[in-house]
């Protein structure tokens, strides 16, 4: 398997309820978000997807959540709250669907909300 990371940010503000009393109220973080893919078939250049292009599918994803207050989305709700493994999970099924390739799949997103504090979803 050949596995690839491009690493993206974003900043955004959200509410959490019933966690630590801290995150009950509105506050924000800079997100940084680490992106795996994997496959095991190289194309005619040798890569498994251009890095280029990876990155774009990210930036347009990143776009959505950047300077945005993320309770407000559509993609989440009271069920499907706005938390870093939330989000995480939200990336990896976002970026699957778009790339649309049976040859690449997202294998694990990282969602750093600190430099200290990060949440993964790996892809089962
Ligand atoms: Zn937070």
């Amino acid at each position: 398997m050949y596995e690839l990371k491009v690493i993206a940010h974003f900043a955004a503000a959200h509410q959490l309820k019933m966690v630590a009393e801290k995150c009950e109220n509105l506050h924000g973080h800079n997100w940084k978000i680490e992106i795996c893919v994997a496959g095991k078939n190289l194309n005619k250049a040798g890569v498994l997807i251009d890095f280029g292009e990876l990155k774009q599918h990210v930036s347009a994803i990143m776009a959505g959540l950047d300077h945005k207050f993320l309770n407000d989305l559509d993609m989440f709700k009271d069920s499907y709250p706005p938390s870093s493994e939330n989000i995480a999970h939200y990336i990896a099924m976002s970026l699957q669907s778009t790339i649309n390739s049976a040859d690449i799949q997202v294998t694990r997103v990282t969602a750093w909300e600190s430099e200290a504090a990060c949440a993964t979803y790996t892809v089962p």
